[in-house]
């Protein structure tokens, strides 16, 4: 470079860094001398990515539940929200360096029944470490709204599957109020009567969910359990409603789960061809069989009564409580059988993540000690409900490719399932959420 070159470029080197002195004691962006256009640094999304560090864990004891034996002492590699590689040995990329020190690590757990409510409890979930809900009902769309947040890079909200509005054969009937579904679908008003919603009815409430892009359809083929009013035993949506519901999500690439108790009200679910029966606690052997020759999912939620049976449970439960234990003895009666059959089995914890409400950490505890073993309770949190959920291709197990959602813990949770209530690292989608490493454990090194 010659002399007059190098003054300038000097002067160049000189000039852009007043600027972006001016800039930056202005408060302004300095926007024409940054690499990335503002549009671009103000996209969320493309922040969030672009900026992750990649991060180390070392030592970490591997636990993928589908697997009998554990990786022990390995380094996984984090970066860009995917896990990219798993080895014995140290990494020697540039990074951010966690020492785990031989604590457990596990994938993210998945909650595949949850009814979201807002901010608050999506943050609550992923407290327990739970990283992925499929939502099974939430007004005004909150379970759409969340995963957009997700979506975006926020890094307290975890993975959401919406389902939007279930379908009801009486709207305007439902304890609690669902009507919040004619504010956000004035077109379907005509619905708000006392006659049943009918074939007709059942199918734009189906198409104006996945109006709003549902990943789910939820329907009702049996009334509800958990109010006095209503008896579970009782059909909800018939026969021709719940064909109509779920033709109409099939036509439109929607997996549906039914809302079932009696054994006749499953039997209509599976053979409407849902994909997954929520609670079914009264099935029967024949109707089991059904279910495991359709390849269709049995999400129990056991750990949902078994909480309104505790001696801390609200005094408006109270009354309910003789129908709740048969339900709960009913519900472990047939997730046995359902095992012994050979039946995928869920953990969805029915919950909406406020405080005294179930966990997927109690479901997959009570699913323990319905019979599972304690890698089959796990694997209902993790791989089995990811591939219920049509999520393998990125949730479930920790291993290369898969999304970066990871919990780790002081003990094996094999060995002792109750070490899931004590998450000491959780990692979202390749960003620590929460870290209750020592804080000399962990050190940033380039
Ligand atoms: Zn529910």
């Amino acid at each position: 470079m010659n002399k007059s070159k190098r003054f300038l470029a000097e002067a160049a080197c000189f000039l852009l860094a007043a600027v972006s002195l001016a800039a930056a004691i202005s408060g302004e962006q300095g926007a024409s001398l940054r690499a990335n256009p503002p549009q671009e640094r103000r996209d969320a999304r493309e922040a969030s990515v672009y900026f992750l560090p990649t991060l180390i864990l070392e030592h970490a004891n591997v636990v993928n539940p589908l697997s009998e034996q554990p990786m022990l002492d390995r380094t996984i590699v984090l970066s860009d929200g995917k896990i990219q590689s798993i080895s014995s040995g140290l990494a020697s990329v540039p990074g951010e360096r966690i020492d785990l020190k031989g604590a457990w690590v596990l994938p993210g757990l998945i909650d595949a029944h949850i009814h979201p409510l807002g901010i608050a409890g999506a943050r609550s979930m992923l407290s327990y470490g739970v990283t992925t809900g499929r939502s099974m009902f939430a007004l005004n769309y909150a379970d759409a709204g969340l995963r957009a947040l997700h979506n975006r890079g926020d890094a307290d909200i975890p993975t959401i599957l919406a389902s939007g509005y279930a379908v009801l054969a009486y709207p305007v009937r439902f304890k609690p109020d669902i009507t919040a579904l004619f504010l956000d679908h004035p077109a379907l008003a005509d619905l708000r009567n006392d006659d049943r919603i009918g074939p007709e009815g059942a199918r734009r409430i189906v198409r104006a969910n996945a109006g709003r892009q549902v990943d789910w359809i939820k329907v009702f083929a049996n009334e509800r359990a958990g109010v006095l009013e209503t008896d579970p035993s009782t059909r909800n949506l018939n026969d021709e409603e719940l064909a109509a519901a779920v033709e109409e999500a099939t036509r439109l690439g929607l997996p549906a789960a039914a809302h079932a108790y009696s054994d006749e009200g499953v039997s209509a679910a599976v053979k409407a061809g849902v994909r997954s029966i929520e609670h079914g606690s009264l099935i029967t052997e024949p109707t089991l069989k059904l279910m495991r020759d359709r390849g269709v999912y049995f999400v129990p939620t056991l750990s949902s009564f078994s909480l309104e049976l505790a001696p801390n449970a609200p005094p408006e439960v109270q009354p309910l409580r003789p129908r709740i234990e048969k339900m709960l003895a009913a519900g472990i009666a047939a997730t046995a059988m359902a095992r012994r059959l050979g039946i995928r089995i869920v953990a969805g914890a029915d919950t909406s993540y406020v405080e005294g409400e179930s966990t997927a950490i109690e479901e997959v505890i009570q699913l323990a000690s319905a019979g599972l073993s304690n890698l089959e309770a796990l694997c209902s949190a993790t791989t089995v409900a990811a591939e219920c959920l049509k999520l393998s291709a990125a949730k479930g197990a920790v291993k290369p490719g898969l999304d970066a959602d990871l919990v780790a813990y002081a003990d094996n949770p094999v060995k002792n399932l109750a070490a899931l209530r004590t998450p000491i690292l959780i990692i979202n989608g390749g960003k620590i959420f929460l870290n209750k490493l020592p804080e000399k454990d962990t050190e940033k090194k380039q």
